[in-house]
């Protein structure tokens, strides 16, 4: 397994819509598997294909154990609302509040083609919806206010210089390193 580059805000790849998966090779078994591997690195609880720069329609989540991988994941039901606050792996340092719905119904594949249906609610449900929103070309900046996403810009603006390429080096974890990231990033 390999630790991948993450690719940060400025990147097309992000906005970009992705393909759906027609088969699970042993290239999409690998890249699921590095996938974990940078996500857990980064101290993420979430992430997707594109911001690791690919195109397909495929995403992981871990929230507290829940482990899925979600390939072609549709969101099939969705109702209430709840606020979140809300960080991503390809927005650095930056954290705001975004309203989603509360509890979505979504399906999606494994990596051995079986259909799941996951209910979810609270922050499964956020991190859930914020993945498939990155698989749609789409940020959890876009949810804000335009004085908060300008804010949250002049920010980058500045920070962005330390991201050449649009990539952020994800290091190994080291042992006996233990920091908690105040945000949810995903
Ligand atoms: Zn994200």
């Amino acid at each position: 397994m390999s630790i991948l580059d993450i690719r940060v805000l400025g990147d097309p790849v992000l906005r970009k819509p992705t393909k759906r998966v027609t088969e699970v090779t042993d290239e999409l078994r690998k890249l699921i598997a590095d996938m974990f591997e940078t996500m857990y690195a980064a101290e993420g609880i979430g992430l997707a294909a594109p911001q690791v720069g690919r195109t397909e329609r495929l995403a992981i989540v871990d929230v507290d154990g829940a482990r899925f991988v979600l390939i072609n994941p549709e969101v099939l039901e969705s109702d209430g609302s709840i606020v979140w606050e809300e960080g991503c792996l390809s927005v650095v340092d930056f954290s705001a509040e975004v309203k989603r719905a509360a509890h979505v119904l979504v399906r999606a594949f494994t990596p051995d083609e079986r259909e799941i249906r996951i209910e979810a609610e609270g922050l499964l449900a956020v991190a859930l919806q914020h993945e498939i929103d990155h698989l749609d070309g789409k940020l959890f900046i876009d949810y804000l206010s335009t004085l908060k996403r300008r804010a949250a810009m002049t920010k980058w603006e500045k920070a962005k210089a330390e991201y050449p390429g649009f990539i952020r080096k994800v290091r190994a974890e080291v042992k006996g390193e233990h920091h908690h990231a105040n945000e949810t990033e995903m």
